[in-house]
């Protein structure tokens, strides 16, 4: 059984003390011109030996920090030649926007932790140019980071340099030694994710296309109390507070923090009862480029910290031996999820309500969404959807991020789905669907 071992990206904010951002700037421009020159020679039919050579040896950055951006570049271009028949682009051979400088720990930068829990840094910006200063981030970052210094079975691996929303961050690797993680390709169960402002939905799918059981966790807290924050710190911007503004800032990022912390243990735990498991979700990046998605996307990527939530699900499963992947999300909440069907329409889906134009299949919208990114999965990997035969019913979990409560079916509710094989079959029966279509609507608008 193939596996890897178990690494994260933890990331940091840079408090720069000595040297400028000006430096890290001209370092990342040099990154880019790097990325550049590796993608002309690969077009001109340079060996890529070659192209790894000269450009090392004509670049402005010590020799190991080059190699690894070379190698950061000829990887996309690999990617590109790998997945072309799937309609993938070429990467762009020349790009404008800024390219991140890639370090080895001890070469192009190094970490030095102090007693009192502060971590300074020492960044080769180019040849010579040294940028210092300490880090910020999260208590957990920083707890992590500890443990990689600390730990021996702990390494601190390569790090890169990246300029985001207008902020110098660094992005640091931790592995893990000897732990490791089971490979996506041998995996029984697949496990969708779909991540919603009031709930995240789960569906473990086996290869054959058998739904094994699905799950809802709502947190309706985490919204209404985020909508508490947001008046408390209205109230206060009129009042002038900015103190206590400060104050609800960080209350609020604590309790939507450990909140997130509640969810994704409660996720790993439902995930964690199947054969080999990989867990799926939406890839963030494609859903902020996706024009389709824009409306739906927006509102879900600016309600909840989607990006904290993946993260914090991934780096439990990992120690739990389970790998995550992604998927491009496009269509997931439109389409149906019937293989003969698979009609896409805006209008399929209404609120927590999906209901299929052609077929009349009718689901909850966000279990049939992790139904559809298990299948979106599925196709991808082995080119095949098995066709879906029954869905279980759906169970919600209410309050999913409040108190340490056992497992999903602790607080359970069950809710009809109407997925049962009468419905599946809608034409068989029409009439008995829609006798069972009808006890949904009024479930599902519950
Ligand atoms: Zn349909």
């Amino acid at each position: 059984m193939q596996s890897s071992k178990l690494t994260q990206t933890l990331s940091f904010g840079l408090d720069i003390h000595t040297g400028s951002g000006d430096d890290l700037q001209t370092g990342c421009l040099e990154a880019r011109r790097i990325r550049n020159e590796t993608n002309r020679l690969d077009q001109s039919g340079w060996d890529w030996t070659d192209i790894k050579s000269t450009v090392v040896d004509n670049a402005d950055h010590v020799n190991n920090t080059t190699q690894l951006i070379v190698d950061k570049a000829l990887g996309e271009i690999e990617t590109y030649l790998d997945n072309k028949t799937d309609g993938w682009g070429r990467p762009y051979p020349y790009i404008d926007e800024s390219y991140p400088m890639v370090m080895n720990h001890g070469e192009g930068y190094r970490l030095f932790p102090e007693d009192d829990r502060t971590v300074r840094f020492r960044i080769t910006a180019t040849r010579g140019t040294h940028v210092k200063g300490e880090l910020c981030g999260s208590a957990d970052h920083f707890d992590r980071l500890q443990t990689a210094f600390n730990d021996e079975e702990w390494r601190v691996g390569m790090a890169e340099v990246v300029h985001k929303h207008g902020e110098w961050r660094l992005h640091v690797t931790v592995t893990h030694k000897t732990h490791q993680v089971a490979s996506k390709a041998d995996a029984d169960t697949v496990v969708g994710v779909d991540v919603n402002e009031d709930c995240i939905a789960l569906a473990a799918m086996s290869r054959d296309g058998s739904v094994e059981d699905s799950v809802v966790l709502e947190y309706p807290s985490v919204k209404e109390q985020r909508h508490e924050f947001f008046t408390k710190r209205k109230r206060m911007q009129k009042a002038e507070q900015t103190g206590f503004e400060t104050v609800v800032k960080t209350e609020e990022r604590d309790y939507v923090h450990d909140c997130l912390h509640k969810v994704s243990r409660k996720v790993v735990a439902w995930v964690s009862q199947f054969n080999d498991p990989v867990i799926v979700f939406e890839d963030l990046k494609d859903m902020r480029e996706s024009i389709d998605y824009r409306t739906r996307m927006n509102r879900r990527l600016h309600s909840l910290p989607f990006a904290a939530l993946q993260e914090m699900v991934s780096y439990k499963a990992a120690w739990e031996g389970i790998p995550s992947d992604n998927v491009d999300p496009e269509y997931t909440s439109q389409r149906c999820p019937r293989t003969e069907c698979q009609h896409t329409e805006r209008a399929n889906r209404h609120k927590k309500r999906f209901k299929c134009k052609r077929c009349a299949f009718q689901d909850h919208a966000d279990r049939k969404a992790a139904v559809c990114v298990v299948q979106k999965w599925l196709e991808r990997e082995t080119g095949n959807v098995p066709s879906l035969e029954t869905l279980p019913r759906v169970r919600k979990v209410r309050r999913a991020a409040s108190g340490a409560g056992g497992g999903p079916d602790s607080h359970g509710h069950s809710l009809c789905s109407g997925v049962h094989r009468q419905v599946t079959s809608a034409q068989d029966s029409p009439s008995q669907a829609r006798e069972e279509l009808k006890t949904v609507a009024s479930a599902v608008q519950d």
